[in-house]
């Protein structure tokens, strides 16, 4: 075991020296290898195969130019990214991000991520991420389109049904899987339903893949609680975010009977003492596109908005960071603690700081990571990708009821996987080893590749 840990340490600092400036990979890999020391002791032959050492090297990295004309003529190059990261279990698959943060140190990360997540799944889907650094906000649809397009151009050498396929992540919603596809299609001259998960209802895509992400840390949060002997009917609730992630995680809270109080944008939180009115926080975002100071202004005196603070501040049952990366930190964590939450469940990628969920480990409090309690939108997008394939539609009550079952299985593995490798109770661990568990059999089936 001290032998596995030391090994390791210094696979670590290799991929901090080897990869400077990508903070967000660094912590994504070291919350991982902080985990696989009991595995790796336990089976010498991944180390023998040099499984870790494979899996922290993407498999591909696409960096390409992305120029457009905005509605006034004007030229703009914006950075596009693809890394296809691993591709043992199925096709590379994974979100695209647009927004102004993204990097490749950003991509890395979320794809490192989505090659765990997506082998919880149990679904066959290799891991990989993409996007830019473009930002939608503020732009026209027709500059949006004119983006899109741009960027199809370049991405479709590379992906396919059987190769990679994309879908949408922050920034990237229906509107811009629809410019998307229709470039893919115009390039290509195939009707490759399959290349991108995301689309709309009409034309190939599943019931409830917009949900997806939302209602699954939702059940992921019941499932945590269930083991505890507890449920989320009556519990207030405190959702971070607005978008498609927050707006579906706040609809399945209120069909389980628990309260959603607040939600939020990078400008500031609403609170809302009646619970949020959905209807109008969907209006508000979704339909006009809009911030989410309007909710407050329209709701009337049950809600107030508050500038430039954080959600976490709002006392509460239980938390779904369902925003971006490093949204709540050991400051934040302390504040949920100290007002009593029992449960945390990671509706975005890597929104808990490290420091932040350790203290809410030690404060026993259920932690569900992303890993696991967000797969619902990739899960769902894999059971796209099935019904592309047999070119079928399923209803919204059998999609609704997969989804259930995977989450339900996720949860299980994890839980049990954490218990067996000594660490029961701890989600991270469990769902680490548990992910890394199929990747690296599938890997050393296959050979040095
Ligand atoms: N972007 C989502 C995630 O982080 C979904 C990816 C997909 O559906 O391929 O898992």
């Amino acid at each position: 075991m001290t032998d596995a840990k030391d090994r390791l340490d210094v696979l670590r600092a290799d991929i901090e020296r080897r990869n400077p400036a990508q903070p967000e990979f660094h912590q994504a890999v070291r919350e991982v290898l902080d985990t696989l020391a009991p595995v790796l002791a336990a089976r010498p032959e991944y180390a023998e195969a040099g499984l870790v050492e494979r899996l922290l090297e993407p498999e591909r990295q696409i960096i390409f130019r992305v120029p457009w004309t905005d509605d006034r003529g004007r030229v703009h190059v914006n950075r596009g990214y693809r890394v296809e990261f691993n591709s043992a279990l199925g096709p590379y698959k994974g979100g695209l991000r647009f927004h102004p943060s993204v990097d490749i140190g950003v991509v890395k990360f979320l794809g490192f991520e989505q090659i765990f997540k997506n082998a919880l799944t149990g679904l066959g889907i290799g891991g990989g991420k993409g996007g830019s650094d473009f930002d939608p906000h503020g732009k026209s649809d027709a500059e949006v389109m004119r983006f899109c397009q741009s960027f199809m151009t370049e991405l479709s050498r590379h992906i396919g049904e059987h190769t990679d396929v994309p879908a949408g992540d922050i920034g990237v919603g229906g509107r811009e899987i629809g410019y998307l596809f229709g470039q893919y299609r115009r390039i290509t001259n195939r009707w490759e339903a399959g290349v991108l998960t995301g689309k709309g209802r009409g034309w190939g895509g599943s019931a409830i893949r917009p949900e997806a992400t939302g209602y699954g840390a939702v059940l992921f949060a019941a499932e945590m609680l269930k083991v505890r002997g507890e449920s989320l009917d009556g519990l207030s609730a405190v959702v971070s975010g607005s978008g498609n992630v927050a707006l579906y995680t706040i609809e399945k809270l209120q069909q389980l009977g628990a309260n959603p109080l607040t939600a939020s944008d990078s400008s500031g939180y609403v609170v809302d003492d009646k619970g949020i009115d959905l209807a109008l926080l969907k209006q508000i975002k979704e339909v006009e596109r809009g911030r989410i100071a309007e909710y407050a202004a329209r709701r009337g005196p049950s809600a107030r908005f508050v500038q430039g603070g954080r959600v976490w501040e709002v006392p509460a049952d239980v938390a779904f960071p369902s925003a971006t990366q490093n949204e709540l930190g050991v400051e934040d964590a302390r504040t949920l603690v100290a007002n009593g939450v029992k449960a945390v469940s990671e509706g975005a990628n890597m929104p808990t700081t490290p420091d932040a969920v350790h203290l809410f480990q030690e404060a026993g409090v259920a932690f569900g990571p992303g890993k696991a309690a967000n797969a619902g939108g990739v899960a769902v997008s894999a059971l796209e990708m099935a019904q592309n394939a047999g070119r079928v539609a399923w209803s919204r009550d059998r999609v609704e009821d997969e989804l259930a079952g995977i989450m339900r299985s996720i949860h299980e593995v994890s839980h049990e996987t954490a218990a067996r490798y000594g660490a029961p109770g701890d989600y991270v661990t469990g769902a680490n080893i548990a992910g890394f568990e199929r990747v690296a059999d599938a890997m050393l089936a296959q050979g040095v590749i």
